[in-house]
């Protein structure tokens, strides 16, 4: 993908790169802030981006409004993630301290939790680098394509047009190839022709894609296995007329299961491997809402179903969202909506 293809809101694509070098040329703290509940591309790409700049000179933190999945936690970087939610002191002064900050993986403010206020507040320079579609202008600079496959992907093709590459290391290498091997499902969908020319340059970093598929993939608890089983078995209910699957899963089961967070990661992506079923749904019980996960085939647009009724958005085919009633409400409610999407269900091509 050139240059060129960058869709940018406010500036030409040129005078963004030379102000953005010129930015971190003068810069000595860089804040990067991933979306809440980080997933591999989120943590993938904020940690490649953050030990580029740190090999460069700068100095950099990850913050994170909260804890990342125990499967991402084995990246060798001299990046620290601070957890917001630990220690609010400590990371809020290190955000206003820096000098630019950079958001990754999100579209919109509301996405980074209990920093999106800090991130309102923040009044150096911001700058957005990410893959989702509609991108709103929360950023001074914005680096948005969603042709990409993740946004790690396009952080790679970012650091080559900054002129950065001096600065990639094997460190930078796993975090990126992390982000892009998690987004698009070990390489299942939504790659393009750049993914693999990125893969292959990552390569040239000695790293270790064994390691990694196994660190990322094969790397969950007993107690993960058993909830998996359990909520295909008893939890996962199908509606074969509107080609849909919902599992759903209350805070009392995953304490059952002994739960940490990503424990339930992929496991929206199950019912789809039925056949016929091009839409799934995943709600999981929190502490004062419902989180909602949807996926679906061909063009239904989960994204659309989400931000239309979940308060939430993201990719054609992966979208998340929330629901304030409450948990059994929350089901009723996707059920009862299904009739209404029912022709684009019907009409979905895979
Ligand atoms: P997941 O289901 O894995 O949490 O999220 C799937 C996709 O939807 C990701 O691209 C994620 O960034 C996006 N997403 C998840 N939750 C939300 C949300 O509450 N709001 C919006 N706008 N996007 C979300
Ligand atoms: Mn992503």
């Amino acid at each position: 993908m050139s240059l060129q293809n960058f869709l940018d809101l406010k500036n030409t694509v040129k005078e963004i790169f030379s102000a953005i070098e010129e930015k971190l040329g003068s810069a000595a703290k860089v804040s990067i802030i991933p979306h809440e509940n980080p997933d591999g591309d989120a943590i993938g790409s904020a940690l490649g981006l953050g030990q580029t700049l740190a090999n460069k000179g700068l100095q950099v933190k990850v913050i994170s409004a909260n804890d990342y999945p125990g499967f991402l936690k084995w990246f060798s970087s001299d990046v620290q993630v601070m957890i917001y939610e630990k220690e609010k002191k400590a990371a809020k002064e290190w955000l206003f301290d820096s000098d630019v900050m950079i958001c990754v993986d999100f579209n919109e403010q509301k996405r980074a939790g209990h920093l999106s206020k800090m991130i309102a507040c923040f009044q150096k320079t911001k700058i957005l680098i990410d893959h989702h579609p509609y991108p709103t202008d929360f950023c001074d600079y914005t680096i948005s394509e969603p042709s990409y496959s993740s946004s790690a992907e396009l952080v790679f093709d970012v650091i080559s047009q900054l002129g950065y590459h001096e600065y990639i290391n094997q460190q930078v290498a796993e975090a990126l190839y992390t982000g892009i091997l998690t987004d698009t499902g070990g390489f299942s969908h939504n790659t393009s022709q750049n993914t693999f020319k990125t893969v292959s340059e990552l390569l040239n970093y000695g790293i270790n894609t064994d390691r990694i598929q196994s660190a990322v993939f094969h790397n969950f608890s007993a107690d993960r296995m058993k909830l998996m089983g359990y909520c295909l078995y008893e939890k996962m209910k199908v509606f074969p007329e509107y080609r849909a699957a919902v599992i759903s899963l209350t805070k009392e089961e995953l304490e059952r299961f002994n739960f940490t967070p990503g424990d339930t990661e992929g496991f929206v992506n199950y019912p789809l491997s039925i056949n016929n079923i091009v839409f799934s749904a995943l709600f999981i019980e929190k502490e004062n809402y419902v989180k909602a996960s949807f996926r679906s085939k061909g063009n239904f647009p989960a994204n659309k179903f989400s931000s239309e009724h979940f308060n939430g958005g993201g990719h054609l085919n992966a979208a998340g969202g929330e629901s304030e009633l409450n948990f059994k409400d929350t089901l009723e409610k996707f059920t009862q909506l299904l009739p209404e999407f029912k022709h684009l269900l019907d009409e979905t091509v895979i």
